[in-house]
């Protein structure tokens, strides 16, 4: 799960580390009338959407007094802001924050996630941080530090200092970033997130080690340790078919392509995207309905995939072991009945009672396209759409 930059400065700030005062607002008049009481009068308005790049897409603002900041903030609200983490299609700012400005002296790169090929959580620390750290990533990938700490243990004094090293942080600015790492890392692991990105991390004029940007992520699958966190969901950050398919328990994810596919299980539902690759296609959805999905269930899974405008056609691949065939082919007919659909179904049925599965399609009206196997289904679901 994604949060807002205030979410995870919020977040670090109840960890004890370093971050700039600041308040949000979900209006211009909401976001005005907390600013008043930072004591600045340098002010740092920040677009709240979940991505980044806004920097360099117009949606961080300086703003030296309350004026500016007022005309900045009607400016930004309600914008549609493209960065090259949103796609083309953007996303509208409708919450803002307002932080006191920092006086920057340099800006370093610090992050901490989870290493699946080690099974350890990693930090990566940069002396060159800020908005062009994908552009240090590829030309000079040498300055990037990558430190693995094994997650079962505290982190040792030593992982500390390696990672900070790069910084060359001098006399309380080092003491800082020592005790950030420290304060990442139990957040880290007592949150259960997944990622946690500074960047930049800066040093002040002052001497001073200061969080200025954060991006936090939480795993989804730990949700249960912490209800709390669902209070931090945004939904109009997300797909609305992705919240829909969460509301039936379906593990739904929109893809670019054409062809929606409906299968039970993860492993057959990445080998059927694969082959529909493999016959020249590009899967509109990724959707495992899971192991004994009800009639409502795959009803609800095949509205959700018919949904999408882009599907041309839909791949039914189900293996019946504790799913039955019949109750699949009960929940496409029932979709069906609800909504119009015209669109080209292939329908690639084995195991437990397929026979009744089968019949109870072949009575519907639906265009329904048999297929025997895996490839057979691909390359007919291929060429219906043509
Ligand atoms: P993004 O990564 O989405 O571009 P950041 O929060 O990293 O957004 O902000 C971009 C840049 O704006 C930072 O690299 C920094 O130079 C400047 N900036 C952000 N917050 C502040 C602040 N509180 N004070 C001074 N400068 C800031
Ligand atoms: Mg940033």
């Amino acid at each position: 799960m994604n949060i807002h930059e205030h979410q995870a400065k919020k977040l670090l700030k109840e960890f004890g580390a370093p971050v700039p005062n600041g308040v949000y607002g979900l209006s211009v008049d909401e976001i005005l009338q907390k600013s008043k009481l930072l004591k600045t009068n340098k002010y740092v308005l920040k677009a709240q959407i979940h991505a980044g790049g806004r920097g360099k897409a117009g949606g961080i603002t300086i703003a030296s007094s309350f004026d500016e900041l007022k005309q900045a903030a009607n400016q930004l609200y309600g914008k549609t802001l493209i960065t090259h983490q949103t796609g083309p299609k953007g996303k509208k700012v409708e919450r803002l924050y307002v932080e006191e400005a920092s006086n920057i002296d340099k800006e370093f790169y610090l992050s901490c996630l989870v290493d699946r090929k080690t099974s350890k959580i990693t930090f990566i620390s940069s002396l060159q941080g800020g908005m062009d750290i994908e552009e240090t990533a590829i030309k000079n990938p040498e300055k990037i530090i990558t430190t693995k700490v094994d997650f079962n243990k505290e982190i040792s004094e030593t992982d500390c200092e390696k990672i900070i090293k790069v910084f060359k942080l001098e006399y309380d600015a080092k003491d800082q970033g020592l005790e950030l790492i420290k304060c990442i890392y139990k957040m880290f692991r007592e949150k259960d997130a997944s990622l946690v990105e500074i960047n930049p991390l800066i040093l002040t004029k002052e001497n001073n080690i200061i969080c200025l940007d954060a991006k936090i992520i939480l795993d989804d699958n730990a949700i249960f340790r912490h209800p709390e966190h669902l209070e931090l969901r945004d939904l109009k950050e997300e797909e609305p078919t992705e919240i829909e398919a969460s509301k039936h328990g379906l593990s739904y994810i929109k893809l670019d392509g054409n062809i929606g596919c409906m299968v039970n299980g993860a492993g057959l539902a990445m080998a059927t995207m694969d082959i529909i690759k493999l016959y020249g296609q590009t899967p509109a959805n990724f959707l495992d309905v899971g192991g004994g999905a009800s009639k409502e269930k795959v009803s609800a899974a095949l509205k959700l995939i018919v949904s999408d405008n882009h599907v041309k056609g839909v791949l039914i691949n189900i293996f019946g072991g504790i799913m039955r065939c019949d109750v699949l082919a009960a929940g496409v007919v029932d979709a069906a009945s609800e909504i119009k659909i015209d669109l080209p179904i292939v329908v690639r049925l084995a195991g437990t009672n397929v026979e009744e599965g089968n019949k109870i399609l072949k009575k519907s009206n639906l265009k329904i396209i048999p297929a025997s196997d895996l490839s057979d289904a691909a390359e007919k679901i291929v060429n219906a759409i043509k």
